[in-house]
């Protein structure tokens, strides 16, 4: 992350961080100029109702602790939009178990309330144990299962929305990874606001920090003390996904301003492939009733495999 540290800036102070523009803000300048690009891609994008039940997918990271943070006060102004935090925790030994104390140390001091749902509680195995009995890539199986237990938890849990800490940086690696795979209907399930409002199975999901690079979201987490530690999941780095990043950050660090242009035309396409896959039938899965793509949705998929390999423990 690049922090300034001359005198050239917005204004007297010392400027914190040099944005998009090629500006230098200062910590006041910067947190104004962060929180109104959340609010303005709130109202842009339609994301949020007068009313709400809202949900912020909590992991104890940056982007969702910014979004918490950031939601919580806007709750706190308005009584009609309520909110809660859903954390879920995977069972990765040496990683999640921090960023969960993390969340838990949040909820606490800002009172809000936080439901933990844990793999181990919910499928028998924690992420760890599956990954020893199956040969996948633990962001498939890990994504599918998170996934899973957000919708179904947020529908159980009454909730009309669920806000993910999903940024600029996270939404181009996608829009890219679905390129290089072929994968256009993935695609038309990206966008600030997803989830099908005409089948009531689904709950909405919303990124506030849509339009948020990823530096600024860990600029703006850190100077406002949401977190002091950093820490990454230690399977990320075999992933697909990293090796995107790091060719965007190189991209980005040459041609800068990259990462917008590539989500900003991705926006101007997205309502042509809503409308080309708008017609993917959405079934029930004939395992666990949840909404599915094919008759056994993929999460009873790896439930079955795993039952399979070790069918005493499950
Ligand atoms: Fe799961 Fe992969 Fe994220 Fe780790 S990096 S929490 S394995 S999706
Ligand atoms: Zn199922």
């Amino acid at each position: 992350m690049e922090i300034n540290t001359d005198k050239m800036g917005c204004c007297a102070e010392k400027p914190v961080i040099r944005i998009y523009s090629g500006e230098k803000l200062c910590k006041n300048h910067f947190n104004e100029y962060f929180e109104n690009k959340v609010f303005r891609t709130i109202r842009q994008f339609d994301l949020l109702d007068k009313e709400e039940n809202i949900g912020v997918a909590l992991s104890g990271g940056k982007d969702s602790l910014t979004v918490l943070s950031i939601l919580n006060r806007l709750s706190k102004q308005n009584p009609k939009i309520k909110l809660i935090a859903i954390a879920i925790d995977e069972g990765i030994a040496g990683y999640r178990d921090k960023t969960l104390v993390v969340a838990k140390e949040f909820c606490d001091k800002n009172k809000i309330e936080l439901h933990i749902f844990s793999y181990k509680e919910e499928f028998g195995l924690t992420l760890d144990e599956m990954l020893r009995i199956l040969n996948v890539k633990p962001c498939t199986i890990c994504g599918i299962f998170r996934r899973y237990l957000l919708n179904k938890k947020s529908r159980e849990l009454k909730l009309t929305k669920l806000a993910t800490g999903h940024n600029l940086d996270d939404e181009c690696q996608s829009i890219m990874m679905n390129q290089m795979r072929n994968d256009l209907m993935a695609s038309a399930r990206l966008g600030p606001k997803v989830g099908l409002i005409s089948n009531k199975l689904f709950v909405q999901r919303v990124k506030p920090l849509y339009l948020c690079t990823e530096k600024e979201v860990t600029t703006y987490a850190f100077l406002n003390g949401l977190l002091d530690d950093f820490n990454e999941c230690p399977n990320a780095v075999h992933s697909f996904r990293a090796q995107v990043r790091d060719t965007l950050n190189e991209l980005e660090n040459e041609f800068p301003g990259t990462k917008y242009s590539i989500v900003n035309s991705f926006l101007q396409t997205l309502p042509f492939l809503k409308e080309k896959f708008k017609d993917g039938e959405i079934k029930i899965c004939k395992s666990c009733g949840e909404p599915a793509a094919n008759e056994i949705c993929n999460a009873c998929v790896y439930i079955e495999k795993l039952k399979n390999k070790v069918a005493p423990q499950l």
